[in-house]
Parts: structure tokens; sequence; C-alpha cells
């Protein structure tokens, strides 16, 4: 148990521990709270490996929260392309607006106004905080939450409001007030490399005499596995044009003739980037795709005949959507007038281009610039 003489102990051996193991990140050793709140968002579900190149990438176009702000949103999502959950581009963009508007371009240092600010709830306002300003603030996430529960062998699912209120009651009282921002980066680094979700390493531990689990012989087993949210699966159709001159056609954003559910689907997949013309089809992606289109060239152009290609199927996960979008090549010699769509080369969209699309949608085109097979029907 931490307690008396053993707190200033174990604050000690986390973050010797962490001067000397911490892995070498393009974001540590920077105090600049944008930096360090553009690492913390690309971080939210997603693997540091995989944020690396985006972070720097993405600092070189946008230096500044007021390049950020004043950036085209096409260009931002461009920059987040491939990397998903494109509502935090978008969070991100819009709080760099609010913070050049009310904060004169620089983020603001109470936790209040921090909150306020799109994107960001308590565990990203006390990391950013902690971190730029040595605000002293525990930052509480699921890394810290499993360490924090091992630590005082804490069981039940960590995420329900009593539970997490305890952990935040723990993190509180372990964070070391002189260096809060090392503190939160120790535990979450922890967490990460050591006291892993799978086989946490605990003769590696800097603080395992401290740990109530080991003890237990409990470090495996918790904390306890939350019950997933039921994976629902979206049928998706799309229709991928393709003229006499290898163009296409994408749409700026969901079709607002869609509602409800199908809305929400259709949302989670191009998540307002540039996308093929899609529709929701549980059952006869063609026809109900066919149907789609003659409603939407009807508003612009005489219906006229489409022949829809089959292609191999995309597949994608989006939180607890499971999606499958079935693409149709519909070759044409002159590409429908829709009004917002763009123009542009198959090729690009298919390859990593310049352009704010999912990677589902560069998934559907690899598919369209392959060779055809025989037509599925009118
Ligand atoms: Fe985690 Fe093991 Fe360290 Fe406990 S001793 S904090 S379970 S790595």
């Amino acid at each position: 148990m931490i307690h008396g003489r053993s707190f200033s102990i174990f604050r000690r051996k986390l973050l010797d521990w962490f001067h000397q193991y911490q892995r070498e990140l393009p974001w540590r050793g920077t105090n600049d709270p944008y930096r360090v709140w553009l690492s913390e968002v690309m971080l939210q579900q997603t693997r540091v490996a995989a944020v690396i190149p985006y972070y720097e990438r993405f600092l070189q176009r946008f230096p500044t929260i007021e390049a950020l702000a004043s950036a085209p949103e096409e260009d931002v999502l461009r920059m987040w392309s491939g990397l998903g959950y494109y509502s935090r581009a978008r969070n991100l963009q819009r709080a760099a607006q609010e913070i050049v508007a009310r904060f004169c371009g620089e983020f603001p240092r109470s936790e209040k106004e921090a909150r306020e600010l799109p994107g960001i709830g308590a565990y990203t306002a006390a990391a950013i905080l902690s971190i730029a300003y040595g605000e002293k603030l525990a930052a509480l996430d699921g890394n810290v939450a499993r360490v924090l529960a091992r630590l005082f062998a804490i069981e039940g699912d960590l995420r329900e409001g009593k539970r997490w209120q305890e952990l935040q009651d723990r993190a509180d009282f372990l964070l070391d007030r002189k260096s809060p921002g090392d503190w939160n980066q120790a535990m979450m680094e922890l967490g990460a490399t050591v006291c892993t979700p799978r086989s946490p390493q605990c003769l590696l531990c800097p603080v395992a005499e401290f740990c109530e689990a080991r003890k237990l012989g409990m470090a495996e087993s918790l904390p306890a596995i939350r019950k997933k949210r039921t994976l629902v699966e979206v049928a998706l159709a799309s229709a991928v044009f393709v003229d006499g001159q290898g163009r296409t056609l994408l749409l700026p954003a969901p079709e607002s003739s869609n509602g409800g559910d199908q809305h929400d689907d259709i949302a989670a997949l191009v998540s307002k980037m540039w996308h093929f013309p899609t529709i929701a089809a549980r059952t006869k992606p063609d026809k109900v795709l066919h149907e789609h289109l003659r409603a939407l060239l009807a508003l612009t152009a005489k219906t006229q005949r489409l022949v829809l290609e089959s292609l191999p199927p995309a597949r994608h996960s989006v939180t607890y959507r499971a999606l499958t979008v079935q693409p149709y090549r519909i070759r044409c010699e002159h590409l429908p007038r829709i009004a917002g769509a763009k123009v542009v080369a198959l090729s690009e969209v298919a390859a990593h281009s310049s352009l704010a699309i999912s990677n589902l949608t560069r998934k559907a085109a690899r598919a369209a610039m392959l060779p055809s097979k025989a037509p599925s029907g009118d």
C-alpha cells in the first residue's frame, strides 16, 4: 500500500524510471501547448507508431495555432487523411479558431476555459495543462486507469461512474505536485510500455513493490474486461463513375436527402470528406444504388442508362460499426452533373492523393482501377 514515507519513494522511483527509460517521441521534451495538444488528440484511439509521421507532417503544414485556424478545412482533413476519426481534426481546427478569437492565439491556462473548447475533455485538458504549463492536474485515461486499478487492486468495470471517480481521486492523490507534467507522462508511459493490458511485465516494473494486484496474484486479471457494445453491421453501396479520360466524381458530404440511421452510417464512412455517391443498402445493393442514382441524377440530368459493374467490397470498422462498402464501377462517356461534385482523376483518388478522402473511398477507387469483369445488371 502506498502511504507515508513510501509515498515519496514511490514517486521518486517512477519519475527516475521515466527519466531514464522513456521512449524518444517527437512530442517529448516540448512544453509548447500546441504541440502537446496535437499529440494528445492524434494519440486518441491511435497507435504511437501510426501517429508519428502524421504529427510531423501536420506540424510542417500548420506550424502554429494561427496557421491551423486560418487553413481551409479541406486542407486540415487532407493532412489527417488515413488517421481516422475525422471529427478529431474538425474539432482541432474549430478549437484553434476559438483560441485565436478568444485568447489571442494562446492556449488557455484555465482548466475551465480549456474544457470549453471543442474536443477537449477532462483527460486532454489535464494532460495539456500539466505538461505545457505545469498545472497541478492528474490526467486519467484508460492506460492510467489500468495502472491505478492494479496498484490499488480495484475490481469491477473501471468506466462505471463511481469507480472512475474513485480512480480520479487516486490519480489526484498520487500526483507529484512539483512536476505534474512529468508525473502524468510517467504514469502513461508505465501503462503503455510495462503495465500493458495483457501480460504486464511486473519484473521490470519500477513500482512493483507497491502494487497490490501483484501481491495478490491478480495483475493479469485486472482490470475486469468490459462488455463491448455489440458491433453493428452496416452495408453501403458506392458508385464509382469512370469516364473515357479515367476521371470520376466525388461528393463533398453525405447526401442531405438521407436521414436518421442511414445518414449516421454514411457519415461514419465519409465523415464529411470527399466520397463517391453512396447509399445504405442491406440487400440488393445494385438495385438500391441504381434507384438512388436515378433520383440523384434526375435533379440535374435526364435519367440515363446505368450499367453497374460489381467490384470487390471494402471493409472497415468505426467505433461500433463494421462497415462493408460494395463499390460499383459505372463507365460513361460523360460524367453526370451533380451539384457540388468534384471531377478528379480516379488514379489520384486511388493513390495517397492530395484530396481529403477516407481509406474506404481510396480502397473503392483502387478496386475500380482493376480490369473489367462482366457487368452485374442495368
Ligand atoms: Fe502493473 Fe505489474 Fe507494475 Fe503492478 S507490478 S503496476 S501490475 S507492471
